[in-house]
Formats: C-alpha cells, sequence, structure tokens
C-alpha cells in the first residue's frame, strides 16, 4: 500500500470525523495483514473502536453538561446497609424506561441514608442511555426562576429546565420556598409534566410538603402532578454518613438511632 493512499484514507477520515480509525489505521492494516483477517472482520474492529470512542465522548460531554455535584454509581451502593430499599425496584429505575415514559422518581428519607447518591446514580444511568440530563438543588432553581422572573426571562429559564429529559431536583424542602418561588416551581412542574421524567429528593415526606410550598393548594397541585405517574422510594434507614464516623473513631456506635 503507497503512503500517498495512506495519506489520502487519512484525509477521508479527518473529513468524515472518524479520529479513532484514523489513529488506528496503519497498525490495524500491518495486523490484519499479518493475522490474514477477513475483510469484514477488519472493518468490524474498526467501526466497533470508532462507535465505543464515540459514545464514551457523548457521555463525557452529557455528564459535563449535567452538573453533578459528584460521581457516584448504583454498583458503588451499599445496599446491604440501606435494607428497606426495594432493589428490584431500583433496578428496574436502571433500566431508564421511566425516562422514555416522562415518570417520576421521589426519594425520600432524613439526611446521609443516599438520596443524593441514588439521584447521581441514576442520573449517570441516564447519561449513558443518552438521555440529556440536569442536576440541580431546589434552592439555586427557585431562586433561578425567581430572577428570571424579575428580569423578564421566565419563559426563556423554563424552557431551560425542560430541555432535559431527566432534571434532578435535589433536597426540597431544606429551606422553606415563598409564595411566589412555589408559583414558578408549579409551573416548571406542570411544563414537563407527563413530558418530561424528574427525580427529586426530600427530607420531609408528602405529608410536610404544605409547609415547605407555605400554601396548601400550590402543594397539592405539584403533588398532584408529581405523584401522577412516579415510583417512591421511602428510605428509612440510618446515616451513612455517621457509619463512616463511628468506623473512623469520631463517635460511638450508641449515637446511631436503632432502626
Ligand atoms: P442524603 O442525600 O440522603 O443526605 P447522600 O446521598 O449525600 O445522603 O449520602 C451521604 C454520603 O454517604 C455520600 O458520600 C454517599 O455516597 C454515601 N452513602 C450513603 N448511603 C450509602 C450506601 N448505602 N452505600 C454507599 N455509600 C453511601
Ligand atoms: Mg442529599
Amino acid at each position: 500500500m503507497s503512503s500517498a493512499q495512506i495519506e489520502r484514507m487519512q484525509e477521508h477520515l479527518r473529513h468524515l470525523r472518524l479520529h479513532r480509525i484514523g489513529s488506528l489505521l496503519e497498525s490495524s492494516l500491518e495486523e490484519a495483514a499479518k493475522h490474514s483477517l477477513s475483510y469484514s472482520d477488519f472493518l468490524d474492529g474498526l467501526l466497533t473502536q470508532e462507535v465505543a470512542s464515540k459514545t464514551e465522548k457523548n457521555v463525557a460531554m452529557r455528564t459535563a453538561m449535567a452538573r453533578f455535584p459528584f460521581v457516584k454509581t448504583l454498583e458503588s451502593f451499599d445496599f446491604a446497609f440501606q435494607p428497606s430499599i426495594d432493589k428490584k425496584k431500583i433496578k428496574e429505575l436502571a433500566t431508564c424506561r421511566y425516562i422514555a415514559n416522562g415518570e417520576n422518581v421521589i426519594l425520600l428519607g432524613p439526611p446521609g441514608v443516599g438520596k443524593t447518591h441514588l439521584a447521581v446514580a441514576l442520573g449517570i444511568k441516564a447519561v449513558t442511555e443518552g438521555y440529556r440530563t440536569c442536576f440541580t438543588q431546589a434552592m439555586p432553581l427557585i431562586a433561578s426562576l425567581t430572577r428570571a422572573y424579575a428580569e423578564n426571562r421566565i419563559e426563556e429559564r423554563l424552557k431551560f429546565y425542560c430541555q432535559a429529559k431527566l432534571l434532578i431536583i435535589d433536597e426540597i424542602g431544606y429551606v422553606p420556598i415563598d409564595r411566589h418561588g412555589a408559583h414558578l416551581f408549579f409551573q416548571l412542574i406542570s411544563r414537563r409534566y407527563e413530558k418530561g421524567a424528574l427525580i427529586l429528593t426530600s427530607n420531609h415526606s408528602f405529608s410536610q410538603w404544605n409547609e415547605i410550598f407555605g400554601d396548601p393548594v400550590i402543594a397539592t397541585a405539584i403533588l398532584d402532578r408529581i405523584l401522577h405517574h412516579s415510583t417512591t422510594i421511602n428510605i428509612k434507614g440510618n446515616s451513612y454518613r455517621l457509619k463512616e464516623k463511628v468506623k473512623a473513631g469520631l463517635i460511638r456506635e450508641p449515637e446511631i438511632e436503632p432502626s
């Protein structure tokens, strides 16, 4: 094979943006000749490499765009420590079918039981399956909607939060939301209703959401839409953070409440 031909192939590969094949071309040609690979095996091998490289890049890009606070996976979640979680439910959620159907997931439980860990881990599954995902905490989300409203940009902001196929809103209820914020939050929830999936986390049970949103009518309207097509995971257990402190000898065992 002439070097002019190699140069021409490289030019074509650059034009087609098949960069992984470009970097493997010469060594793959040599290998193919040495092992008398069939044409189909040769082409299949190169195309598989290119697809793997493109998938990896897309996942990395979507992960960066999602703005996760950390990267945690389902594989690193210790289900034995949290027996109140139905592992089958989490396995089903890991298929991402709920995203395709525009359904919601609500993770409830006290601090430290793994709500954010699971929300991020499901977000990573979503990103891997090709879904555009956005992670935010409730307070910055409400602040951003309130600011956008004051600056006459609320439409644009609502559209932004509706673009992601999966929107994760962490920590609902840590700080009460004012009436205006609750109205804007309701608008977002209504827009996404049956169209885009949500994962919400909260340390408050649904009966306490009236207090979070300061208005029972709005709280009911929000819950009505969120819960219509949804899976709730109610985590009742000890804080994993405390378990780690016990292990490190920072506190004594009895300080952990029995489950
Ligand atoms: P929450 O959001 O419920 O307050 P987090 O998800 O932030 O709790 O969990 C606190 C810390 O403990 C995180 O570092 C998380 O990765 C870890 N963690 C919580 N539960 C588990 C678990 N069952 N297995 C492994 N790590 C866990
Ligand atoms: Mg959390």
